[in-house]
């Protein structure tokens, strides 16, 4: 053994490469993938062991303390995590911060916490009940407790009514005690299925089937209309690895992760379901985490990040509504976890199974080349049939009367049937404008190129970028009329519309909006979604929030509005995402044995794309859609990155990315294109631009990549200005 050991350290810092440190004499040396406490200028960070190679620097710091003996994050997990630092150039260090659960970040020991449990102590068994006559909650809390002679956990408690002082005073009186119970290794059941599995229909078998018999890695597209059956797929697909002992780690989009979801699957199966969303405290994220890694978590459901959860004995990998955009992280660390999947699904020779009702158009092409296993789902589960959208020319509505007589009656008859409606309409807030009839003067936010949009009820005016508020305006700001008024409909004045609509059908109904305006106290979505699952008649109101994983059995009519805007938009995702959102709104009107209704309002009904969309074509459409982008090299033609900047005047931003450029040998392979000023050329009070790399060779961009990041980030320039590469961008605003 060597006199002393040097190793490399990856840490959370904004710097690319490792960091070399000197071991204490004597201390044993930690395996990649362990974690030191290391001091880092005037901090003490945490890293993990990437490496122990000798240093080439004399003078080291010594790490303070080895906080394992072994890897918290396994040597597969550690190399997916250094393949996506390369890819997306980000730096492996923040890769690794980002992966670790916050309280490893912190240091905590890589355990999970056991369930927290109160019960009585041998003294507090034999205690009567007359000492505490003075004392009625302590009282209560020791009847309770006497009660439940296993103890109760903290949930328990609070929903009996305990009270935490009167507990405190009876551990004080050492009558009650906390302890902290350890969670069973847990084996696998003899019958996994808790419940049959439905009987599959021909199509859904053969998916089923392929997806059993892969050996090893492979990749399968699972393209289905909505109510197709997918999620019955991906349960009778998962059985056989449950029943081998396997896991299956299945991402989800933010807005899929339902109450219904999680109840088909843990329904279905005996086996315990994790699930890994935002909403957990730190406790509880590493809990889940030490499980999925322990092996004990055998179904683990989560959003993007838990892409990069450990598995114990990893067998199947599922990515559920493929083409969601919430998959790709847009702040910090900007990988797609779409991707990802793939890449560890290959690593770990398990097969991964890509679902959507609308593929992105990258997805897709993979696909039609053969390099996805291509599963179709072509008919609804029980054949209902996809229901027809109907174009309705909606060039006479104006903002006072924003939907058309036609889809006014349509409303009326189906409630007058005693079945609900939706209206969707992607914009929030009462209009997204206030304006002067004197002198056309409209109310912009200072801090972006954005308007202001009335938030009636609450009386303010809000920047949906930003976030800045203020007061209704009195009066123009420019020629101060105070002859203003409001143009255009958002989902709340649309609320207000139909709630007078209803007052006029027989025995009224409800209107329910479902956005972000409505839902941000907790509980709120779920009580709307329980009173619209009660199934009575009522006219549903709202943004893309309603247009995803909820299964609304008397819905049947969808009234869909101003989603011309995507179909004509200059960003090439544009339509794509548009006829993505389109179809999966129709699809929540009607299920199974009833088909549903319709229809969509557009000022442009004509238009080639809007009319594929609205025939339900997503083939046509993705053709049509794929060959212009093959012409104009735009993904999944040619690859794309983009370096972003932001600062307090065009002229730095454009500077920097200016010097940039500079820098970069000439490639003919590669483009680079501007800088430009981006789209929305100011926000949140900084100037934005932008240079876009294109490639349809990914090696080559890859190169240049390495090339530009090393002489962007020694560019003085670029410290007065905020920048960041962005690889494979969605948003090119
Ligand atoms: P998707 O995930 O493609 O939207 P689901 O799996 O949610 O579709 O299926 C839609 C509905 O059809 C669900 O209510 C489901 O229980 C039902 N279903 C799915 N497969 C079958 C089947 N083989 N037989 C009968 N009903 C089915
Ligand atoms: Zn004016
Ligand atoms: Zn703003």
């Amino acid at each position: 053994m060597p006199s002393e050991s040097i190793i490399q350290v990856a840490l959370p810092v904004p710097l690319p490469g490792c960091f070399d440190y000197r071991l204490p004499a004597g201390s044993p040396t930690p395996p990649r993938g362990a974690r030191v406490q290391v001091p880092f200028g005037r901090r003490t960070l945490v890293g993990l062991v990437h490496g122990h190679q000798p240093s080439q620097f004399a003078k080291l710091k010594n790490v303070q303390r080895v906080l394992d003996q072994e890897a918290v994050i396994d040597e597969a997990l550690y190399t997916l995590c250094e393949r996506a630092a390369r890819y997306y150039h980000h730096p492996l260090g923040e890769v690794l911060g980002f992966v670790l659960p916050a309280l490893l970040r912190q240091g905590q020991p890589a355990l999970a916490g056991g369930e927290v449990r109160w019960r009585l102590t041998d003294r507090g068994h034999h205690v009567s009940d007359d000492r505490l006559t003075r004392a009625p909650r302590q009282l209560q809390a020791l009847t309770v407790l006497k009660e439940h002679p296993d103890g109760l956990t903290p949930a328990m408690l609070e929903a009996l009514s305990v009270s935490k002082s009167a507990l405190q005073a009876l551990r004080d009186k050492e009558w009650v005690e906390r302890v902290e119970l350890q969670p069973e290794a847990a084996g696998t059941p003899a019958e996994v299925l808790a419940e049959p599995a439905l009987a599959a229909n021909p199509e859904q078998r053969a998916a089923i089937h392929a997806i059993v018999d892969a050996q090893g890695f492979q990749p399968f597209l699972l393209d289905g209309v909505t109510g197709s059956g997918k999620t019955e797929v991906y349960l009778q697909a998962m059985a056989p690895v449950l029943a081998a002992g396997k896991q299956v780690l299945m991402l989800v989009p933010e807005i899929g992760l339902t109450p219904q979801t999680l109840r088909r699957f843990r329904q279905r199966f005996a086996v315990p379901v994790t699930v890994l969303h935002s909403g957990l405290t730190d406790r509880e994220r590493l809990d889940a985490w030490v499980a999925a890694r322990d092996g004990r978590a055998r179904i683990i459901i989560g959003t993007r990040s838990a892409v990069f959860t450990p598995l114990a004995h990893p067998g199947l990998i599922i990515v559920d509504e493929t083409h969601d955009a919430s998959l790709k992280q847009q702040d910090g660390f900007r990988y797609h976890a779409r991707d990802l999947a793939t890449w560890r699904a290959q690593q770990l020779a398990v097969p991964v199974v890509h679902g959507s009702a609308t593929p992105a158009l990258e997805t897709l092409h993979l696909a039609r080349t053969g390099r996805y296993h291509w599963l179709r789902l072509t008919r609804r589960a029980g054949d209902a049939g996809a229901p027809p959208i109907e174009l309705l020319d909606a060039r006479d509505t104006t903002p006072d009367r924003p939907l058309l007589p036609t889809a006014l009656k349509a409303i009326r008859d189906t409630l007058a049937r005693g079945e609900q409606a939706l209206v969707f309409l992607n914009r929030r807030g009462f209009a997204p404008v206030i304006l002067c009839r004197d002198c056309g003067w409209q109310d912009e936010c200072p801090r972006c190129d954005s308007l202001m949009t009335w938030h009636r009820s609450e009386q303010q005016l809000r920047c949906h970028h930003c976030g800045h508020q203020h007061r209704v305006p009195q009066r123009c700001g420019d020629c101060g009329s105070s002859n203003l008024t409001d143009a255009g409909a958002g989902t709340e004045k649309l609320e207000a519309l139909l709630e007078k609509e209803c007052e006029q059908v027989k025995g009224g109904a409800p209107v329910v909006r479902i956005d972000r305006d409505t839902t941000r106290r907790k509980g709120s979505l779920d009580a709307k979604l329980a009173q619209i699952q009660k199934g009575e008649p009522a006219v549903l109101v709202g943004t893309q929030m309603l247009a995803k994983g909820h299964h609304f059995p008397r819905l049947s009519l969808a009234v869909i509005t101003n989603m011309d805007a995507g179909f004509l938009s200059a960003d090439f995702r544009g339509p794509e995402q548009a006829a993505q959102l389109l179809l999966q709104v129709a699809g929540r009107s009607g299920r199974q044995d009833r088909p549903g209704r319709v229809l969509m309002q557009s000022r442009h009904t004509d238009h080639n794309l809007v009319q594929l969309a609205a025939a339900g074509d997503y083939q046509a459409l993705a053709n049509t859609l794929l060959e212009e982008r093959r012409g104009a090299g735009w993904p999944p033609f040619g690859h794309l990155a983009l370096l972003r900047c932001e600062a307090m005047t065009m002229a730095q931003a454009l500077t920097f990315l200016d010097e940039c450029a500079a820098g970069l040998p000439a490639l003919d392979n590669v483009h680079v294109l501007g800088p430009v000023p981006a789209p929305m050329e100011k926000r949140a009070g900084r100037y934005r631009a932008q240079l876009l790399l294109q490639s349809n060779q990914r090696p080559a961009l890859h190169g240049l990549l390495d090339a530009l990041m090393e002489h962007a980030r020694a560019l003085p320039s670029g410290r007065r200005c905020r920048w960041h590469l962005d690889v494979d961008p969605i948003d090119l605003l």
